[in-house]
């Protein structure tokens, strides 16, 4: 079976179509329990196992340390910008936070209820269409740690390269580029990222964290938001997200049978890089990112002539080409192209882009 539509959508987004179709022939019997993994008590046999798995595969995919904790936990990457204080604070008075969009001013702004934040660089004059170098940072050599976000999922700005940080734990929003890439996570102290972008369903937050710290929360952190509780439990203090952490681990083995992160770069790369191109290759279409950090993943483009954009989204619409209108912040569009957008579906895409441009430029 084919996918009905090329789903742009920045989240929650399109998912692999082989997992759906596992899903769908699971759904109602999930091997031989007689149970829908949805009606099965996370602390039964089934569900456990499954929990296991998808955390073990999730630790071969990205090379896990053991020195590490892989929390499953609910409430969104919004939870953790309260959560990563709470937790991370261990008696410091400040953090160090980089503004790279809207998604680090989230972040920030959360973080300011808990802490004294000191933003160490921003691009918010460039319109946020870069990243700051690393040598203009302000940073503090004592601060509880430093946050950035790897991908800004609403602008298309990505880092390719981890901050070289020393004695200050590195903690990074990793919601829309999580598994698009390896990435060596002993440089980080804590990952998080919301499941619904790369990963699986929403409702799911995955928060990888390192042990050493562990344990130490703000007086009147509720035990929800409490890491630790969670590392002692397996994730499961209270009921987890079952059916989103089933699906996600089906995600996980899915991506494994694809060759892994090494495999899905060189695919992420390669489809990033045509679509630039189109875009790039004349006057009709646009993208304001400074060329070393655009987002393989979230693509936003403007029309030059911005009062045609109604029909490019009409007519993609109409070839199957959806969920293309760009955040309400920028306007335009964006082609969101995480893990599980085929390659065929950006061929399509750049195609009908080619098109259109042949009609209206
Ligand atoms: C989507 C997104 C968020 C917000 O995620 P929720 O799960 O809705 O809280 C935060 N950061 C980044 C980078 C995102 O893309």
């Amino acid at each position: 079976m084919k996918q009905p539509v090329f789903n742009f959508s920045p989240g929650p987004a399109v998912l692999p179509h082989a997992v759906l179709e596992q899903a769908q022939a699971e759904l109602l019997d999930w091997q031989g329990s007689g149970m829908s993994v949805m009606e099965m008590s996370h602390r039964g046999k089934e569900f456990m196992s499954i929990a296991a798995q998808a955390e073990a595969d999730l630790r071969t995919l990205m090379a896990i340390p053991n020195n590490y904790k892989v929390l499953f936990l609910q409430g969104g990457a919004h939870s953790q910008f309260a959560m990563i204080p709470m937790n991370l604070a261990r008696s410091k008075q400040q953090a160090d936070y980089l503004d790279t969009g809207d998604w680090s001013l989230k972040a920030i702004e959360e973080g300011k209820r808990y802490l004294d934040i000191n933003v160490i660089a921003s691009s918010a004059d460039s319109h946020y269409s870069t990243i700051p170098p690393f040598a203009t940072w302000q940073r503090n050599p004592t601060a509880a740690y430093l946050h950035y976000t790897s991908n800004e999922t609403i602008r298309g700005v990505e880092f390719d390269w981890i901050p070289e940080v020393e004695n200050v734990p590195l903690v990074v929003d990793m919601s829309s580029d999580i598994l698009a890439r390896p990435i060596d996570v002993s440089r980080f102290g804590l990952i998080y990222a919301g499941a619904q972008k790369n990963i699986g369903p929403a409702g799911l937050t995955l928060v990888i964290v390192r042990e050493d710290l562990l344990g130490q929360v703000l007086d009147g952190t509720p035990s929800m938001f409490n890491y630790q509780i969670y590392a002692e439990t397996e994730s499961m203090y209270n009921t987890p997200p079952t059916y989103a952490w089933y699906l996600s681990g089906l995600v996980f083995q899915w991506l494994l049978k694809q060759g892994g992160l090494e495999a899905m770069a060189k695919l992420n790369q390669r489809k990033a890089e045509k679509l630039y191109a189109v875009i790039d290759a004349g006057d009709f279409y646009n993208n304001p990112v400074d060329p070393d950090c655009r987002s393989w993943m979230n693509v936003p483009f403007t029309l030059a002539n911005a009062s045609l954009e109604k029909r490019f989204l009409d007519e993609a619409a109409q070839a199957g080409l959806v969920t293309l209108k760009g955040h309400r912040l920028v306007g335009g569009m964006r082609a969101s192209i995480y893990n599980a957008m085929p390659e065929e579906g950006v061929d399509a895409l750049i195609a009908f882009m080619r098109e259109f441009e042949a009609k209206n430029g």
